[in-house]
């Protein structure tokens, strides 16, 4: 993912502060709305005015409602302040590379000193292999790397390039939690944000015309990672049909969702035209030449013919990898969706049957799930523990998959490993506000077992109509 600063101040702390400043404001706005309902003088101006009605006219409740409204203030100002503060932003851990230290929520994680390793020992093959795919060199030296958890509500992204065009250092920025718990990979999230900085580096002001597409998906090229961001997208999107997804490289909705069909386009280029005509497109855009113009020169084709090409070539590897199972999953969700839990775990059987198909992942979270709904939680056991023993960065949503396990143990009484999977969950995602805060009672909650039983269950209830997968595959 990439966020772009033209001329940007240090762009973390520019978001922030964007952030503060609004929550600031909608505080005052609402503390005003409250002192004029009690009948107090919103503007200073109007003081003399409510003054001349003599030293009774300003009635106590006003008074009070005055003082009251800024103590929130004040209440607001803190609360707003200290989670910014609390913000991992420091300086200086020194490397071979310039991968600044980090001081947050979660550095005292028994893998975090694994996972600065793994970083650090994937940085040469990840510049390896994104300036092979690109065919410029790539110099991991180049760039700062922020490692940094998310601060406010999961943001869901894993990495993203920063980069402003008045000489700041282009920034890298790697989310924690996703590495950490092992939902994506050093190596390819650094081969993926190694693309955009590198292009970003070499092309400077120019960079900020690529179109979305052809930068998303030489960077997803790059890293290796089209296979995998294909089948995320088949299996979790909300699509009547796989080949949905190829919507036009123009029209930009998610990045994970775009992701398939950006990446299919290069994939496009170097099926029919080879390895060397990705290099040349790279090699026309680092020369100065506009995007159109690359392509047109590399393919001999008008935009609008390689975009149509294109199209076909996507659609037809989509419906490729979705084969005879495109409608049976198709009905499979519809059934869940539709609460017709029987229905699911009879649909499920034609998919489970084949093991590496794209769909077989939400099938089984899909039957896990309507076991649990049925209150059968052996019949989830085999589903909901096949997908969190899975590579996680392949499972599909994690936190809701972590959240659903944990509700089959409480049903079958197994509370050591739910209140396990809950304090799992719990330091992924704090911020997944209904899911952690339910979590945290019935882990606080646990020593009386019983009672933990019959909360757990209906706190599960209470959450349950909320999707917690919604936010997980942004990138
Ligand atoms: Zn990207």
């Amino acid at each position: 993912m990439v966020v772009e600063y033209p001329g940007g101040a240090p762009a973390t702390q520019r978001r922030d502060l964007k952030e503060l400043v609004g929550m600031l404001m909608n505080g005052l706005m609402l503390i005003r709305h409250i002192e004029g309902r009690a009948g107090n003088p919103p503007q200073r101006r109007n003081r003399k005015e409510v003054r001349g009605v003599g030293p009774g006219g300003q009635s106590r409740r006003a008074i009070f409602v005055l003082i009251c409204s800024r103590l929130m203030l004040g209440w607001w100002t803190i609360a707003v302040l200290l989670p910014i503060s609390a913000c991992d932003r420091s300086q200086g851990w020194k490397g071979e590379w310039p991968l600044l230290p980090y001081h947050g929520r979660l550095s005292d994680h028994p893998n975090f000193i694994k996972l600065t390793g793994e970083l650090r020992d994937s940085f040469d093959p990840a510049a390896a292999q994104a300036a092979e795919a690109i065919g410029l060199t790539v110099l991991p030296g180049r760039f700062t790397y922020l490692l940094r958890s998310s601060a406010g509500p999961a943001s869901g992204f894993r990495g993203k390039t920063l980069v402003s065009v008045d000489g700041r250092p282009i920034i890298i920025e790697l989310q924690l939690e996703p590495l950490l718990f092992g939902k994506s990979q050093p190596r390819e999230v650094l081969a993926h944000e190694l693309v955009h900085a590198t292009l970003a580096h070499v092309m400077q002001e120019r960079y900020f015309d690529l179109p979305g597409w052809l930068n998303e998906g030489l960077a997803t090229f790059g890293a290796g990672q089209g296979e995998s961001k294909i089948r995320r997208a088949m299996a979790w999107a909300e699509l009547t049909q796989a080949t949905d997804l190829i919507d036009g490289l123009e029209t930009r909705t998610e990045g994970w969702i775009d992701a398939p069909e950006d990446f299919l386009a290069i994939e496009f280029l170097h099926r029919r035209w080879g390895m060397e005509a990705v290099h040349r497109v790279v090699a026309e855009l680092t020369a100065g030449r506009d995007w159109q113009g690359a392509i047109t020169q590399t393919t001999g084709l008008e935009i609008a013919d390689f975009f149509d090409q294109a199209a076909d070539f996507s659609r037809t590897e989509v419906a490729a990898r979705a084969g005879d199972l495109e409608q049976p999953f198709r009905s499979l969700v519809s059934s869940f969706e539709a609460r017709q839990y029987e229905m699911v775990i009879e649909q499920s059987a034609s998919i489970l049957a084949i093991p590496d198909h794209p769909y077989n992942t939400p099938t089984r979270y899909y039957t896990g799930r309507a076991w649990l709904s049925l209150g059968e939680p052996a019949g989830a056991e085999n589903h909901l523990s096949f997908l969190l023993g899975q590579r996680r960065h392949e499972m599909g949503p994690f936190a809701a998959t972590l959240y659903w396990a944990a509700q089959m143990h409480a049903l079958a009484g197994d509370t050591t490993s739910a209140v396990d999977l809950c304090k799992e969950l719990l330091s992924y995602d704090p911020h997944r506000r209904l899911l952690s805060r339910a979590c945290e009672r019935f882990v606080s909650g646990s020593d009386d077992v019983l009672e933990f039983r019959d909360r757990s269950l209906s706190l599960f209830d209470a959450t349950s109509t909320q999707d917690p997968s919604s936010q997980e595959f942004r990138e």
